[in-house]
């Protein structure tokens, strides 16, 4: 009986609370959502030019975020005292490319659009090398493949890639029979290849090799794909074949100067540690299909809607009043282009990285409707989970956190702190949709048509800040969050 009756107690005083709570709640959400839509609409608008490194809108988006920051009341973060913790990108795209294949007949050279190759370095010749076929992971070991010409097929490579890069081979040709797979991919790799310019070159080139040229270099070798694979399953390893390669690669190098854009809000207490929001702000530029009428990638929700979500919440936080704990706001340069601003950024960090407690990322939010489950990506990696858990709870969201979420981990910009010990996740609800998050991989992801709406959803994503809000209170803050107490 008096579990009865304090359960209806307890529905009794919910309910008095919804009455007294629900209109402003409704208004809070509200409010919250137009100042998403607001950045939103601002960075994803034409003007920003799909915010490439580099470039006018590039620097618009820089200038977006600071100014933002530090109408909040945030200070500026960068080690030199300035917003932008400069970040210096190289792009590396071959002029030309030439491969001549020796068997036992007279030479075939290989040149044009047929090859493409992407390699982070200034240039390659390799005079005179093996060639080896390569198909399983079988016999492969670190420095195994030295200065080889490997040929692969299309089918094989992504599975082999990191076994491959292992081996230290010169050169992985990759070995297309579908001109339309060919094209996609030799579409992305004449975007050049971008490091950061304080990385070291590659030694291993990265090559594709069109339906066309794949058949002109079988019948070199006199052999079939088809005897390619039998002959590599009863090797259990790489087939050395009877033929001699030559690889010269002519590169155009091209330097652009970015930035990662670093506000801060200095903590009441000091010594207490440094939570970090950070949202990569750069895009893809123009990324759309030749001939097409409209090219332009706005990324209005990669990632100008996780770059809206950091920006409210700072505001949130900062409307409140300062944490114990130093809060960092990082807008992200160059994470298209390979993680490479959050690269510099941990490399380089303008405090030491051991202070941080707490890191969240923020990338492509604006997926979801409201009620969508929140997700972690990073889950199970850091001594975040049980507070995570308990925020969530307190504020009745629902969790839903699958394995399958984990194979994001190390394509966000978390990735760059979380490698180096630092714990940092990407908590949201972009993927708890199921049916709305496939339907934006399979439909707008990466192309032009990511652009701002009237009816964009953000619903989740708006719920995202009020998360994010909470979790900054509650790991920032030293009475509810020491690191070492769970
Ligand atoms: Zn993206």
């Amino acid at each position: 009986m008096a579990g009865l009756r304090t359960g209806f107690a307890l529905m009794a005083a919910a309910l008095l609370a919804g009455c007294a709570t629900v209109p402003s709640q409704r208004a809070e959400f509200e409010a919250v959502r137009v100042a998403l839509d607001g950045h939103i609409r601002t960075l994803a608008s034409p003007e920003y030019g799909g915010r490439m490194p580099g470039t006018e809108g590039g620097q618009l988006t820089e200038k977006y975020v600071a100014d933002t920051l530090a109408g909040y009341g945030y200070e500026a973060g960068a080690a030199d005292g300035s917003w932008f913790q400069k970040v210096g990108i190289e792009r590396f795209s071959p002029s030309s490319s030439s491969l001549v294949i020796t068997g036992k007949g007279k030479p075939a050279r290989f040149e044009g659009d047929g090859l493409i190759v992407r390699l982070r370095a200034d240039g390659m010749l390799v005079p005179d090398s093996g060639v080896v076929f390569v198909g399983s992971g079988e016999g492969l070991h670190e420095g195994s493949l030295a200065g080889q010409v490997v040929l692969v097929r299309a089918d094989d490579v992504q599975q082999l890639a990191d076994d491959l890069l292992d081996a230290e081979p010169a050169a992985i040709v990759t070995l297309f029979d579908d001109q339309d797979r060919f094209d996609r991919l030799a579409r992305n790799f004449r975007r050049g290849r971008y490091g950061l310019a304080s990385e070291e070159t590659e030694t291993t080139a990265f090559a594709l090799f069109a339906p066309g040229f794949t058949a002109r270099l079988l019948d070199t070798l006199h052999v079939t794909d088809q005897q390619l694979g039998e002959r590599a399953a009863e090797a259990e390893g790489p087939v050395v074949l009877d033929a001699r390669a030559k690889l010269t690669v002519d590169q155009d190098k091209e330097t652009v100067e970015s930035a990662n854009v670093i506000g801060v809000l200095h903590g009441r207490v000091k010594g207490s540690g440094t939570v970090m929001m950070l949202a990569h702000w750069d895009h893809l530029g123009t990324c759309g299909k030749e001939g097409d009428e409209d090219r332009l990638c706005n990324g209005a929700v990669d990632n100008a809607s996780g770059v809206g979500v950091m920006l409210e919440t700072a505001r949130r936080i900062a409307a409140e009043g300062p944490l114990d704990r130093d809060l960092y706001v990082i807008g992200t340069t160059a994470e298209e282009l390979g993680l490479l601003g959050a690269e510099a950024f941990a490399e380089d960090p303008p405090f030491p990285l051991p202070t941080v407690v707490a890191a969240f990322n923020m990338d492509t939010m604006a997926i979801s409707p409201r009620g969508a489950p929140i997700t972690v990506i990073g889950d199970g990696r850091t001594p975040l989970d049980h507070g995570i858990r308990e925020v969530a709870e307190s504020l009745g969201r629902k969790l839903d956190i699958r394995e399958e979420h984990q194979e994001f981990v190390a394509r966000q910009d978390g990735w760059a702190l979380l490698s180096r010990d630092v714990p940092a996740v990407l908590v949201g609800t972009a993927m708890g949709d199921e049916a709305a998050f496939g339907g934006f991989m399979s439909s707008h992801y990466h192309r032009a048509s990511d652009e701002w709406r009237e009816d964009l959803e953000l619903g989740g994503a708006t719920e995202d800040i009020l998360l994010h809000v909470a979790l900054l209170h509650f790991f920032g803050n030293e009475a509810s969050y020491r690191p070492g107490d769970d």
